[in-house]
C-alpha cells in the first residue's frame, strides 16, 4: 500500500526534491540525507546556554569585571559563555540537540505554523537519540514541556514542547508533568529587542494548582524547541524555583546562533 502511494503520490524531500521512501504511515519530507546533515553544535559548549564556545576564553569568576553569579558559586572548570559567567544562574545546565540552521528553521515552520505535527515525535525521537548520555536520567524526577497560551494551543492543534517531552519521557523513561500554564498571550519573542524580552514574559506562567506538591523539593528537567536568548526558559524555571523545585535543567530541540557562530 505504502509503495503504491510512494508512486502515486510521492513525497519530496523539503531540500532537494528527491522523493521519499518511508516505511511510515506519513512519510515526512525529507531525505536521509538530508536528515544526516543536520547540524550539531560544535563542542566546547556553555553548560548554561549551550553556546559553541570554540576558541573564544572562557572567564573565571574571580577574572570578571561585574559581581559573580549569586545563586551558586560555579567550579571554574565548567565550561560557560561571558554573558553566563556573569549572570543570575537558573539552571544546572542547558542543552542542546542541534543548531538552529536553515534546515531546521523550515521544518519548524513546516511543523508549528503549517500544524503539520508528525514532525513532533520524529524530531523528539532525534532529539532524544542526542541527548543520549549527556545528561543522567536516574536523577531527574520530572520532565515540564514549557506551556502554550491556550488560544496558541487550540489554533495550532498541538504543544510542540510536549510533542518533544512525549519522545524523551519515552525514551528516558521519565514522567512527563503539565506542571506549568501560560497564564497570558505574549508577543512572539524572536519580534522583540533583546531588553524586551524578559519584560514580555513577567508573570506569564504559573504553576497548576493540583502540580504544585509535585514540584516541592523536585528536580525539573524543563523541555522547548528554540533556545534563543533564554528569556523563556529563564521564566519558567524561575517559577518553578519559586514553588520550591530543588534543581532545574533545560533540554532544547535547537539552539540559535548570534551572527558569526555557523
Ligand atoms: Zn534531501
Ligand atoms: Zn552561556
Amino acid at each position: 500500500m505504502r509503495g503504491l502511494l510512494d508512486l502515486i503520490l510521492p513525497v519530496k524531500c523539503l531540500f532537494c526534491d528527491k522523493p521519499v521512501s518511508s516505511k511510515n504511515i506519513i512519510p515526512l519530507p525529507i531525505c536521509a540525507e538530508h536528515e544526516r546533515e543536520l547540524p550539531r553544535l560544535n563542542p566546547p559548549l556553555c553548560r548554561l546556554c549551550a553556546l559553541p564556545l570554540g576558541a573564544r576564553v572562557v572567564r573565571r569568576p574571580n577574572e570578571a569585571s561585574s559581581p559573580e553569579p549569586d545563586i551558586k558559586k560555579i567550579p571554574p572548570e565548567v565550561p560557560l559563555c561571558g554573558d553566563c559567567r556573569l549572570s543570575v544562574v537558573k539552571f544546572d545546565f542547558v542543552l542542546a540537540s542541534y543548531a538552529y540552521c536553515d534546515e531546521l528553521r523550515t521544518i519548524v515552520h513546516d511543523w508549528k505554523f503549517n500544524s503539520f505535527k508528525y514532525w513532533g515525535s520524529w524530531l523528539g525521537r532525534r532529539m532524544a537519540h542526542q541527548l543520549e548520555g549527556e545528561f543522567v536520567p536516574e536523577k531527574w524526577d520530572y520532565l515540564v514541556p514549557l506551556p502554550l497560551y491556550f488560544r496558541k494551543l487550540r489554533q495550532r492543534g498541538f504543544n510542540q514542547a510536549v510533542q518533544l517531552a512525549e519522545q524523551l519521557s519515552y525514551h528516558f523513561e521519565l514522567p512527563l508533568l503539565k506542571a506549568l500554564r501560560k497564564s497570558h498571550a505574549t508577543r512572539a519573542q524572536s519580534e522583540l529587542k533583546f531588553s524586551e524580552r524578559l519584560a514580555n514574559l513577567a508573570g506569564c506562567f504559573c504553576i497548576l494548582e493540583e502540580q504544585k506538591s509535585k514540584v516541592v523539593d523536585s528536580s525539573i528537567l524543563l523541555v522547548d524547541d528554540i533556545y534563543t536568548t533564554g528569556a523563556t526558559l529563564k521564566c519558567a524555571a524561575d517559577e518553578l524555583q519559586k514553588a520550591g523545585a530543588n534543581r532545574v535543567a533545560g533540554l532544547v530541540l535547537a539552539r540559535s546562533l548570534p551572527p558569526g557562530f555557523d
